[in-house]
């Protein structure tokens, strides 16, 4: 399995660059330990970590990078915490914008001020920073839309569109974000649809902001919109809605935001004196851990978006994202190193133990706060009690669980804190 020097040297000299071979000029007869279908956070960390230890990596997506990706651009502390523990904090860093505050606005315009430790970073630079940190340690970048994916034999094959013959690999990772296209071929998930629907513009203006802004606006509920400034006066400005219960709201979202960039004040503010950097754009969000089992088949992982691993209320998925393909690296590493692939069946036991905690309390936030008098009375609380804005900040740090504020138990509490 181990790679020898030499030819460690001749691959990182050939992708170096990072030139993405396309399917018609690229040799697929190479087989692989790991085929990851999907570069974004969770395929290019999975990538990162296995080819960190040696396994031959291949590191597939439709698109040429960088790309751009519809997002809120927001790294909130827990994707800090995987960036670091991948040494890669530093130089995401570089190409981030600092904040230090985040200000939560209710429907009525209250609002409570909190501190956190955040970057901005668009999608465009992060997601090219980790797909090159994984080529760089190794991964081979493929560029090719993947069509099917299959168990075949001891391994599996991927099927590429334009490509006479498949990529072969002893297992694969599906990390196609809410695309689940591939995923119904090879298990019907329990649950196919989005969870929350979002669109995102970028424009520059010179109006100063030091910090993320999170309406719950009137407009937007159940959902909320976002402004969060990035480096060179740009802004990423956009809004979402969450489905509740079985129901995607019917609404137009694009109508939404438009109330929204007229009538709350700062975002007329900005966008009065800004200039269109993008139109805007809108994307799907698979929420919640729900629906769909991350033991495709005995040989085949999935990560990420995939399996629903954004935040339900915040939308905040690029973290989660990256910390299943954290662990999915590991468990890959056991089974490959034994050749034994029933160890892959710990792999959903540790989303649930590890990650399933982190999800309960926004689930519960979701519900409450569809609700505009919840909101208010949950932002006017927060205004008046330092408890409570403390318990808030370490909600975001991870340091405490939701259900701390998002139970009976805990409203009782902040009553007389
Ligand atoms: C409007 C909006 C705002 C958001 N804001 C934030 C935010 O501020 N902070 C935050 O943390 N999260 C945010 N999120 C959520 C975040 O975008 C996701 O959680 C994150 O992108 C999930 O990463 P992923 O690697 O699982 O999937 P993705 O980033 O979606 O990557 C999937 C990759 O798979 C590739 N792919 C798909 N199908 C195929 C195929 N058949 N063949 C080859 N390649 C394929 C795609 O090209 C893509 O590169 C937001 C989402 C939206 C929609």
């Amino acid at each position: 399995m181990v790679l020898s020097s030499r030819f460690r040297y001749f691959r990182f000299l050939t992708f170096s660059a990072f030139a993405m071979p396309h399917s018609a000029t690229f040799r697929v007869s190479n087989p692989y330990d790991v085929a990851i279908v999907g570069a974004g956070p969770s395929g290019a960390m999975t990538a990162l970590h296995l080819a960190r230890q040696a396994w031959r990596a291949v590191l597939i997506d439709r698109d040429r990078f960088p790309r751009d990706k519809v997002c809120g651009d927001g790294l909130i502390p827990d994707s800090l915490h995987v960036l670091e523990r991948a040494g890669l904090l530093d130089r995401v860093r570089k190409a981030a914008f600092d904040v230090n505050a985040l200000t939560v606005y209710g429907p009525s315009r209250g609002k409570v001020d909190l501190s956190g430790t955040f970057l901005t970073i668009k999608r465009f630079h992060l997601d090219h920073l980790l797909f090159s940190a994984a080529v760089e340690n190794g991964s081979v970048p493929y560029q090719g839309r993947v069509r099917a994916v299959a168990p075949d034999g001891p391994g599996v094959r991927i099927d590429l569109h334009g490509a006479s013959e498949p990529i072969r690999a002893r297992t694969a990772v599906l990390a196609t974000g809410a695309d689940m296209g591939l995923f119904k071929t090879l298990q019907p998930p329990s649950r196919l649809h989005a969870d929350a629907t979002a669109l995102r513009c970028y424009v520059r203006s010179k109006t100063p902001l030091d910090r993320l802004v999170i309406s719950f606006d009137r407009s937007i509920l159940p959902g909320y919109a976002w402004i969060f400034p990035l480096r060179e006066n740009e802004f990423n400005i956009g809004c979402g809605v969450f489905r509740v219960g079985n129901v995607m709201p019917d609404v137009n979202l694009r109508d939404m935001f438009d109330v929204f960039a007229t009538g709350f004040p700062l975002a007329k503010e900005i966008m009065e004196a800004a200039e269109t950097v993008s139109p805007l754009r809108g994307a799907m969000l698979r929420c919640g851990l729900r629906g769909a089992n991350p033991l495709i088949h005995e040989r085949i992982l999935a990560v990420g978006e995939t399996i629903g691993t954004t935040f339900p209320f915040t939308g905040e998925g690029i973290g989660k994202a990256m910390e299943t393909g954290e662990l999915a690296a590991s468990v890959l590493h056991e089974a490959l190193q034994t050749d034994d692939f029933q160890r892959l069946r710990v792999y959903p036991e540790q989303i649930e133990d590890r990650l399933r905690p982190r999800y309960y309390g926004y689930s519960v936030a979701e519900k409450w706060l569809a609700s505009a008098f919840i909101s208010d009375f949950m932002i006017a609380r927060a205004r008046r009690s330092p408890y409570l804005r403390r318990i808030a900040a370490d909600i975001i740090e991870e340091k405490v669980d939701p259900r701390a504020v998002f139970s009976v138990r805990g409203i009782l509490k902040s009553m007389w804190r």
